[in-house]
């Protein structure tokens, strides 16, 4: 039997929902390219409801118990005294996901001497120190696809969002004004906007075909080149580094994982190679961009706006500076937990505990690394970047 340590974030200030907005959320039959859905053999929860956090324990609480492991759910995560770092000497399973990741450290991981898998919720394993885990062998496995789509769909809101400056607007009616001249100052169309992708992996790809439609230019950049079909069907332009990218944007979005090569990527030396008044977005991870050159490049103008919803660590302090930075559309770290996305990465978390206990191969696209080495997507997207 087997200890599992959830670490999750904490329930809605004002207790779990005992409602939600809408009774159902809408069956999605496959992923782009054919790719299916998770196939537990059971789910243990109904899909639209919350289960990212502690009470909604990703519906596996009841199951894992009726099987006889032992399952602590927590969302004390910080610190020598915290209950991650006090459950974690004996635990064999740990599970979080990357909003309110559970970081595990290579001294942490050393202290786990029982640990043999750990599953992010969701997508990107960087709150795993990689080299540890392969070090050890223990199998680092993620719910590829599972919420790629509700990180594009923030992404596309967010470019808008900053492109049009719907913040300031919004306040301004919330607010009782109606000076129109005030809310759009700053406000332009998309329509005509070169757009770069920096990254054209699932997520990537998933932006590049919703805004298409809008009429922009887009161009990306990715350590492999997509096929020449692709790029024609939507007149894309390929660069080869970030840096010949960026000259060549009104508009960037990040989705590169966060390792040893992106991190810190977004510095004060290639913001000031952007085409002055430029828009970033950044759902990847907060560490790809150099916290304090952002808040810099704002502040001169020389970036119009910044977006995304990921920030390093987390969650951010209070005072972090990109809560309050000029002409930013910070979310916390929820694109990738709508009710929809969670609905899949809680069925997809479930049946990777399935193989593992059943003794099956875990899916190679959930995998990232197994056996003491780059496995599956790790193999792809984070190999011999570490
Ligand atoms: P993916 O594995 O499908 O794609 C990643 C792409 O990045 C691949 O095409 C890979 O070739 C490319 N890449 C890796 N290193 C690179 C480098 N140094 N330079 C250029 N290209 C590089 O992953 P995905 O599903 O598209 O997710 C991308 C990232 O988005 C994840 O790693 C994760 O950090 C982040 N993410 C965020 C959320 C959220 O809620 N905000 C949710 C899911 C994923």
């Amino acid at each position: 039997m087997a200890k599992i340590v959830l670490v999750l974030y904490p329930d809605p200030v004002s207790g779990f929902p005992p409602e939600y907005a809408r009774d159902t959320i809408p069956e999605v039959s496959a992923y782009p390219g054919g790719a299916t859905l998770p196939t537990p053999k059971d789910f243990g929860f109904t899909p639209g409801e919350l289960l990212g956090s502690v009470s909604g324990a990703l519906g596996l609480k009841e199951w894992l118990e009726s099987e006889g492991h032992t399952v602590v759910v927590t969302s004390d995560k910080e610190g020598p005294d915290s209950v991650f770092e006090r459950e974690l000497p004996d635990a064999d399973i740990v599970i979080s996901q990357p909003f309110w990741p559970a970081y595990l450290t290579p001294e942490r991981i050393e202290k786990a001497e029982n640990l043999r898998l750990v599953v992010t919720a969701g997508i990107g394993s960087d709150h795993t120190d990689l080299n540890a885990a392969n070090a050890r062998g223990i199998t680092v496995a993620e719910v590829t696809y599972s919420n790629s789509i509700s990180v594009a769909e923030h992404t596309v809101m967010q470019v808008l969002v900053l492109v049009r400056d719907f913040v300031k607007q919004h306040r301004i009616a919330a607010e009782g004004g109606w000076n129109i001249a005030d809310a759009v100052e700053r406000s332009y169309d998309l329509e005509g906007m070169r757009v770069g992708v920096f990254a054209a992996g699932r997520i990537g790809r998933a932006v590049i075909e919703r805004l298409a439609p809008f009429g922009v230019q887009l161009s990306y950049t990715d350590r492999f080149r997509l096929p020449a079909e692709y790029e024609e069907q939507y007149d894309l332009t390929y660069y080869e580094s970030i840096e010949d990218l960026v000259t060549e944007v009104d508009v960037l979005t990040v989705h590169a994982p966060l390792t040893a090569q992106t991190q810190g990527l977004l510095d004060d030396e290639l913001l000031a190679t952007m085409p002055r008044g430029s828009y970033i977005v950044n759902p990847a991870r907060g560490a790809i961009a150099d916290r304090d050159a952002v808040v810099r490049a704002l502040e001169s103008g020389q970036l119009a706006g910044y977006a995304g919803d990921v920030w390093d660590p987390q969650p951010a302090p209070v005072d972090h500076p990109w809560r309050s930075m000029p002409n930013n559309a910070m979310t916390t770290h929820t694109s990738g937990t709508s009710l929809s996305g969670q609905a899949r990465y809680a069925a997809g978390t479930r049946e990777i505990l399935e193989d593992w206990f059943a003794g099956n191969p875990i899916r190679p696209e959930y995998l990232i690394v197994e056996g003491g080495s780059y496995a599956g997507t790790g193999a792809h997207s984070y190999a011999e970047q570490s």
